[in-house]
């Protein structure tokens, strides 16, 4: 998974990923938090992107107090690669993965009483204990146990044995979005469901309820733990906190030139000729394509940064190459470094822009790029 810098030959295809803007940004976020809450440090999909073993162990280094993941596979590579604090898995899995969830003492999220008796079972047959989060839904719809049955899960589900109830959450679904109004009667909800079950005597010592915007946005929300994923990596979930916190991003994608040849104009260029030159254009080729993960849609409007200039994307992305029209970049040859994200010279690509080529979140653009980009940590 996390390719060696020194392996003898590659593609010039590489994300770097800067681990000390990785660090600046976990700790400026942590000074952030409301004493009683600690982070959680979200890693879920190959730690979007920046790769998840060295970034977790990066994140432990600074201060995350634990891991969230999504998948069981995940949480079992960080247990594989050393990591000791309590991992998270953040969505809810099928039963056939309770074993490994107890094996490898991962986290478990709970939202339905036959995943609470499967896992049950499991932890006393293997005689240990597994923590376990309780997952209420409070709008999202995506899982967890509903707020009014909530009680009636506890009593059947609460006093299962081989089960430690660490914690109870929720996930909001509009706080990126700034609808104050429904994150606030998400929190109400959460908070009455949470008030319920300790009158009846279920206790739950770590609550959290929300992601990067709560920690940036609510102090008034962040309870015992808080999960932030994005704004670790660089990017606020949306354009109004950046002045709340300045984040650096980590991550900086670049290639180098392959090719380079002029055609005379009226040339067709890439699959279906969607291009057509209109005068005599220097092309090049850069070796990425949507195989990678780099879109096809960034097709008709994406740019990357060669010589210090923008150069635009030109014809069809294929799943290997893509190709720019360099014909204003003065000297441009074979083996010049391209950007496709971050910055060179005076002009920067962020990952921001890139997401507005495809409507898209940041989340998304970093997460698509394919494994086989080397990761380069430095
Ligand atoms: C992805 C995720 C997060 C992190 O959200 P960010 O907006 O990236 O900080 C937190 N909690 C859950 C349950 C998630 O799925």
């Amino acid at each position: 998974m996390v390719h060696s810098v020194n392996s003898l030959s590659h593609s010039p295809t590489a994300a770097e990923i800067d681990l000390a803007a990785f660090s600046e940004n976990i700790s400026n976020l942590t000074k952030l938090l409301s004493k009683s809450s600690v982070l959680l440090a979200v890693v879920k999909t190959n730690a979007y992107g920046h790769g998840i073993v060295p970034i977790s162990h990066e994140a432990v280094k600074c201060g995350a107090k634990r891991l969230g993941v999504t998948t069981v596979e995940e949480g079992v590579l960080l247990r594989e690669n050393g990591i000791k604090v309590p991992i998270h898995i953040l969505s809810s899995v099928t039963t056939e993965q309770a074993a490994d969830i107890v094996t490898y003492e991962l986290t478990a999220s709970i939202s339905t009483e036959q995943f609470a008796y499967v896992l049950s079972k499991e932890a006393v047959k293997q005689g240990r204990t597994t923590n376990c989060h309780l997952k209420i839904d409070t709008g999202l719809h995506r899982f967890g146990v509903a707020p009014e049955q909530a009680l009636y899960f506890c009593e059947a589900c609460c006093t299962l044995p081989g089960l430690k109830w660490e914690g109870i959450y929720t996930h909001f679904s509009c706080a990126d979005d700034g609808d104050w109004i429904t994150t606030e009667q998400q929190f109400a909800l959460f908070m009455d469901t949470v008030m319920t079950l300790n009158k009846h005597g279920y206790h739950f010592p770590v609550r959290h309820v929300g992601g990067s915007t709560i920690a940036m946005e609510r102090p008034d929300m962040h309870l015992d733990m808080v999960r932030a994923g994005v704004a670790l990596f660089g990017h606020h979930p949306a354009p109004r906190q950046q002045n709340i916190i300045s984040l650096k991003g980590v991550m900086k994608l670049k290639s180098k030139l392959i090719h380079v040849r002029e055609l005379p104009p009226n040339t067709p260029i890439g699959y279906g000729g969607s291009y057509v030159t209109t005068s005599t254009e220097k092309i090049a080729v850069v070796p990425i394509g949507h195989g990678d993960g780099y879109k096809r849609a960034f097709s008709t409007k994406g740019e990357m940064l060669v010589g210090g200039q923008r150069a635009k994307i030109v014809g069809t992305i294929s799943l290997d190459q893509t190709l720019i029209n360099v014909t204003h970049i003065p000297g441009v040859r074979e083996g010049d470094e391209v950007v496709l994200i971050g910055r060179q010279g005076d002009h920067e690509i962020t990952t921001l822009e890139v997401a507005e080529w495809m409507d898209s979140i940041v989340d998304e653009v970093v997460s698509s790029l394919m494994e086989r980009i080397r990761r380069v940590y430095i």
